[in-house]
């Protein structure tokens, strides 16, 4: 087993992954930038350093520091969680090149995945379904236009370095295609540094499902089951919920079945995720494959069990999973509801301030994983990720009903949150039916936002005497 991991990530993702090697007896290394000195992270770890300023580009980014920092407290790896370093093959590389073990597949393989357009070749080479478009990159306008005029409107250009919903954008017929290729072209230089775009067919009302991916050093791929993430804004999820009202047995099956075949085809070896949209009249279609631990991978955790981040330092460590594909059950059901500092009411607008009080829900099967705590300053430089409140029951009505229980224990004080919004996204009639795709937020935002004024006036008039 691994003997000491440095993190090279903040938040409740650090926590996370200092909880289980904790109880693997594994020594950590929290590492933080000016921005996170007061972090539970710096706190908990078995030993913590600063490794520069609060901009991510100077610290959580910054390879140099990390590896040194890994090298002088001798660790003997690196866990990268999510965002930031965490799809940089460049970065697994130099980890592997320093002596040290990266949490993770190695550089060729996320190399391979981490531009989304090679990924649908990858896919569709090894038989699995994509969205019908373009064959590698797109270069230039015309060639989009001639693409779009063969798969037919709307279409949807993407950036190959893409990822947290950005560099995208529609098209719904050829008069507005150059308006969306310069506008995800300027996004995806902005974000990613990279213009490379390639086209899909824009599929109409679909469901966002993904599958859990394991792999471990010795040939095991297995799946753990799906992952329901339709309820987005701006294309980010929000609200996250396995199993999944859309799949029948059956179709589980095979999408499952079509997950394991695109890890193999690239060779995966870690914790990684196949995500789909499945189109009403039960198509699916591969989109991407995340080469990481996913934001939502507790819902899975919750279902089948299997504590993830446990399972990648013991696949990190040469050993095999410690469950097979048959050995695999999904008992009751998990949804996770994603709490960020920011403002439904103003685009939301990320609000980063101080929590001047916490009361988080517990009970039974309520999980919460975050780094607040009371008088925790959420710092406006990273994402606004401030709380995971999750949930689990026998049935998805009776996880339904906890989540409205615990969301109504929760108090963040301090700066807006989205909670009174997923409050009231577990009471909306198509979510409660299961009956949503993608769209569900952008067509009922309005029209949840207004309740929620109008309760809100209510509490107030009958507050004030
Ligand atoms: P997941 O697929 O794991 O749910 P998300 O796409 O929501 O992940 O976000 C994955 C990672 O991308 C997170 O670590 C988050 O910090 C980062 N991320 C999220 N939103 C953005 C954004 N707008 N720009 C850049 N990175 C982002
Ligand atoms: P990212 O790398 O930013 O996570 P994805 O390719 O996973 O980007 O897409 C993000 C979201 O955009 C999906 O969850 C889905 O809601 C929507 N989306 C992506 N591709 C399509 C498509 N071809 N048709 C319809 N919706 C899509
Ligand atoms: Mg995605």
């Amino acid at each position: 087993m691994l003997k000491r991991v440095l993190i090279a990530n903040r938040g409740e993702i650090a926590l996370r992954i200092i909880r289980a090697c904790r109880e693997l007896d594994i020594e950590t290394v929290a590492v933080w930038s000016e921005a996170d000195e007061s972090s539970l992270a710096a706190q908990l770890a078995t030993r913590s350093l600063c490794i520069g300023p609060a901009r991510a580009a100077d610290s959580y980014l910054n390879q140099d520091a990390i590896l040194s920092a890994a090298l002088a407290t001798h660790c003997d790896a690196i866990h990268p969680g999510y965002g930031f370093l965490s799809e940089n093959p460049d970065f697994a590389d130099r980890c592997i090149q320093s002596g040290l073990k990266y949490i993770g597949p190695s550089g060729d393989v996320i190399r391979k995945l981490g531009s989304k357009s090679a990924a649908r070749t990858l896919a569709q080479n090894a038989g699995v379904p994509v969205v019908p478009g373009s064959d590698g990159a797109v270069k230039n306008v015309r060639q989009a236009k001639a693409l779009a005029q063969q798969v037919g409107y709307p279409v949807l250009l993407k950036a190959s370095a893409g990822g947290g919903g950005r560099g995208m954008r529609q098209a719904s017929g050829p008069e507005d295609l150059e308006r969306a290729f310069q506008e995800a072209r300027a996004e995806a230089v902005a974000c990613f540094g990279d213009g490379e775009l390639y086209l899909e067919k824009l599929v109409l009302s679909p469901r966002h499902i993904e599958f859990q991916i394991m792999a471990d050093q010795h040939g095991h791929v297995v799946h753990l089951g799906e992952r329901d993430c339709s309820i987005q804004r701006r294309r980010q999820k929000l609200v996250e919920e396995s199993p999944s009202k859309a799949l029948t047995p059956a179709l589980r099956e095979e999408m499952g079945r079509a997950a394991r075949t695109a890890a193999q085809a690239a060779g995966y070896v870690g914790a990684g995720t196949v995500e789909f949209v499945l189109s009403p009249d039960g198509q699916f279609y591969f989109i991407e494959m995340n080469t990481r631990i996913q934001v939502e991978h507790p819902v899975t955790e919750l279902v089948t069990g299997v504590d993830l981040v446990k399972e990648q330092l013991r696949v990190a460590s040469g050993l095999p999973l410690s469950f097979t594909q048959d050995a695999l059950k999904v008992s009751g059901h998990a949804i996770e509801c994603r709490i960020n500092a920011e403002d439904p009411e103003r685009d939301f607008l990320p609000c980063p301030g101080t929590t001047t009080f916490l009361h988080l829900p517990g009970g039974p099967g309520v999980r919460v994983d975050t780094a607040l705590y009371t008088g925790y300053e959420v710092p406006p430089y990273y994402d606004s990720l401030a709380a995971k409140v999750l949930v689990h029951a026998p049935t998805r009505l009776e996880a339904i009903r906890r989540m409205r229980r615990a969301l109504e224990e929760l108090i963040i004080e301090g700066y807006p949150t989205n909670a009174s919004l997923a409050h009231l996204i577990m009471h909306d009639p198509e979510f409660v039916r299961g009956q949503y795709d993608t769209s569900f937020l952008d067509k009922n935002l309005d029209r949840l936002l207004e309740l929620a004024r109008t309760c809100d006036r209510l509490m107030d008039e009958e507050e004030t005497p």
